[in-house]
């Protein structure tokens, strides 16, 4: 099915891979046309990244049987561009500056006439406290924002839709510009101090990639709409987008890199196969 689909497989150095990790990469893989499967690093957080982990990430790929193109991207060298597209977006008129910390949008979201916060793909919907804010304002203790509303009429769309080959082949999962706004809100384009987010970098580095085909896990089916607002503002081109089943442990808890003892080196260590791996994954 894959045709000529350029995928990629864009994990953060915080951790060994675990098997969903391997599922992950191993869908993208099995979906790129020969030679078109990327490895992109995600490191923007450098607090939670580990050169460490970038090496065994590349290791345990190549065991699992997997190869990709050289140079591999990494998010941390390219902090230039997410600027340039922050910029763009900044002189449409689309941004402001942000200083509220975590506390204080609980704070704003518990006054009684808020009712129950709406919880949205990056945690409980900002009130829009600094809204009003300029950019010309922007200090570096500052986290930037995206305007949803402003950007949705910018673009006079009513709607963001996208279609998941996988989970809805055909049928658009689509989200009414209100509900964007109720539902997704003034979304971070730039952490405080980190100059991006996942959502901008993700975007602009699928554009510059070439990725033709988005695959990821169904958690981040939620942040595709804004993926696909981003790409609309940026007249970036829109992926194609295959969002997979997550990989569970037996109490049907989602794997996370926490969980070391699902680490993929540790099926290595006790002897088990890249075919057993894929055996157990289902693939
Ligand atoms: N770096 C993200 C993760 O580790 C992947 C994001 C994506 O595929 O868009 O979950």
């Amino acid at each position: 099915m894959a045709d000529d689909a350029v995928t990629r497989f864009a994990p953060s150095p915080t951790g060994p891979l675990h098997l969903g990790h391997a599922y992950a990469a191993l869908v993208a893989a099995n979906l790129a046309a020969p030679d078109r499967f990327l490895l992109r690093i995600e490191d923007i957080d450098q607090s939670r990244c580990r050169p460490e982990y970038e090496a065994m990430i590349a290791e345990d790929l190549h065991w699992l049987g997997l190869g990709w193109p050289l140079p591999v991207m990494r998010q941390s060298d390219r902090l230039p561009a997410y600027r340039a597209a922050l910029d763009r977006l900044t002189a449409l008129g689309l941004t402001y500056p942000c200083q509220c910390r975590r506390a204080d949008i609980r704070a704003a979201l518990s006054a009684p006439q808020e009712g129950a916060p709406v919880i949205g793909p990056d945690g409980p919907v900002y009130p829009g406290t600094c809204r009003h804010r300029s950019m010309a304002e922007a200090g570096p203790g500052d986290a930037i924002r995206l305007n949803a509303a402003a950007a949705l009429a910018h673009l006079n769309l009513g709607e963001i839709a996208f279609e998941d080959e996988n989970i809805a082949p055909g049928i658009p999962q689509r989200l009414s510009a209100t509900d964007f706004v109720a539902g997704v809100g003034d979304v971070v384009l730039a952490r405080r101090g980190m100059g991006t987010s996942y959502h901008l970098s993700v975007v602009v580095d699928d554009a510059a990639q070439g990725i033709t085909l988005v695959t990821r896990g169904k958690d981040l089916l939620d942040s595709t709409h804004i993926h696909v607002l981003l790409q609309r503002l940026l007249d970036l081109p829109v992926p194609r987008y295959h969002h997979h089943r997550l990989i569970r442990d037996a109490t049907g808890k989602r794997l996370a890199k926490r969980d070391d003892a699902r680490a993929l080196r540790l099926y290595r260590a006790e002897g088990a196969t890249p075919a057993d791996i894929r055996r157990m994954l289902g693939l």
